[in-house]
């Protein structure tokens, strides 16, 4: 299955992985995926074991699918997929209450304001900032915009977050689910291609003759490698390089750290379980200072599935707790849908893409000021025998499925 002497390994089996494989394979290169876990799709997983029903522990939704180079795939595939926007009914809670009509207009217009602000300030020529830096902040809903913007959306608070990194990102709908999952539908996009599974590199060597990767597997060889883990593990020195990097890469790595989100699914069957519409999404207001809400999203395709969402810094707080995070969840459960109804709330799953040292966070921002890092750690290195790829590279799509895909291709086109 894997070839003996194949031109190019490519280190990570998630999005960009698959891609670049996909790639290299439809240009006639070959290649061999090393990936450290067990399983391929990386930060796209599909679980349906733990609550009887698809669960996305990662990626959920192909973002604004028109540009999504994964919406044609799923069609081709034949997945059952629908835009989410079209059936969902967004629910604001706040006060104690449901929020009224006049309020969600209300919040719907500070949201307006607060793209207005962030495009005007990323275009006013200015140096970058902080993102938080251009938010109104004096509304009664600027609280609320910034947190469901920045941690909640984004997996970091805005305040972290390079303003001009935030607006060339920032992503539009349709927002379409997928019935197998995201997950589910990049694993089969990697069916057939030579994956090496519990193959985790802890070394590349990327002398004048070629490329080697080594790890408890053994050490395998090849003219060029394309790097796609996450820059959580790059970070953390989870892959030595010998020579070390050039200090560009390892600055960029740096400025592209990995924000958390850390989702909390509960299965909830019975009779007091909290009355919503299949597919709603419900978002709490912040009440004070220092509050910090989770959001849901629940009952996706009919299923009887919660999932209330925690991100930035709380999630942080969380992580390797899973005890704590599910605890937590049910306080906002209670707060949101009353008591009754969240103690109806049965067995829950934790995602722990925290923790998990092959990944460690869930997807990446630039922090203020180093917006080019994004292309600088997709420049391809020593005439392209070393080259990163992965959501983070990626300059508009960054952060999603959508942006791992295309710079997987992309690296895999730079191969000589
Ligand atoms: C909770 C959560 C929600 C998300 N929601 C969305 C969403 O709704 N829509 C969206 O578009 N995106 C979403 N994302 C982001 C999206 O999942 C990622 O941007 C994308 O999957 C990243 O793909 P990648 O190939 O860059 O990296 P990864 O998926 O991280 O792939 C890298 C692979 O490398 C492997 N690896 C790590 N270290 C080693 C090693 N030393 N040796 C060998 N292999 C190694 C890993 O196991 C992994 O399989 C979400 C992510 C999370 C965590």
């Amino acid at each position: 299955m894997f070839p003996s002497d194949p031109d190019v390994l490519v280190i990570g089996a998630g999005c960009a992985g698959i891609a670049a494989a996909r790639e290299l394979t439809a240009r006639g290169r070959s290649c061999i995926v090393l990936e450290g876990g067990t399983r391929v799709g990386g930060r796209a997983w599909t679980e349906s074991m733990s609550l009887d029903a698809p669960f996305d522990h990662g990626a959920s939704w192909l973002h604004q699918a028109d540009d999504n180079p994964l919406t044609p795939l799923a069609r081709a595939l034949g997945c059952e997929m629908l835009d989410h926007d079209t059936v969902r009914e967004r629910r604001l809670f706040a006060h104690g209450r449901f929020a009224t009509g006049e309020e969600r207009r209300a919040f719907a217009a500070a949201e307006d304001d607060f793209w207005q602000a962030i495009d005007a300030a990323a275009r006013d020529g200015g140096p970058d900032r902080p993102a938080s830096a251009a938010a109104p902040p004096d509304g009664p809903w600027d609280a609320t915009v910034v947190h469901w913007e920045g941690a909640q959306i984004c997996a970091a608070e805005l305040s972290r977050m390079s303003l001009h990194d935030f607006a060339a990102t920032a992503l539009d709908g349709p927002n379409l689910v997928l019935r197998g999952g995201v997950g589910g539908l990049v694993a089969r996009l990697a069916d057939s291609l030579p994956v090496r599974l519990a193959a985790r590199v802890d070394r590349i060597a990327w002398g004048a003759k070629g490329v080697a990767a080594e790890g408890a597997f053994g050490s395998v060889r090849a003219h060029a490698a394309i790097v796609t883990v996450s820059t959580g593990v790059l970070a953390t020195d989870g892959i030595a390089f010998d020579p070390p990097l050039p200090l560009a890469t390892q600055e960029a790595i740096h400025a592209l750290p990995l924000g958390l989100l850390t989702k909390i699914a509960f299965r909830a069957d019975g009779p007091d379980v909290p009355d919503l519409p299949p597919f709603v999404s419900l978002r709490r207001a912040v009440e004070h200072d220092g509050d910090r809400p989770m959001s849901w999203v629940a009952r996706l395709f009919g299923d009887p599935v919660f999932i209330a969402f925690c991100g930035g810094a709380r999630a942080w707080e969380s992580c390797g707790d899973a005890t704590r995070a599910e605890a937590e969840a049910r306080e906002e459960a209670a707060k949101v849908f009353g008591p009754r109804a969240a103690a109806a709330l049965g067995r829950a799953i934790v995602t722990r893409w925290g923790e998990d040292p092959l990944f460690r966070g869930a997807y990446s921002h630039a922090v203020p000021g180093r917006q080019q890092a994004r292309r600088v750690l997709g420049t391809p290195l020593a005439d392209g025998r070393l080259s990163f790829a992965g959501e983070a590279c990626h300059p508009r799509f960054a952060a999603t499925v959508a942006g791992a895909w295309l710079s997987g291709i992309e690296a895999a086109r730079a191969v000589p």
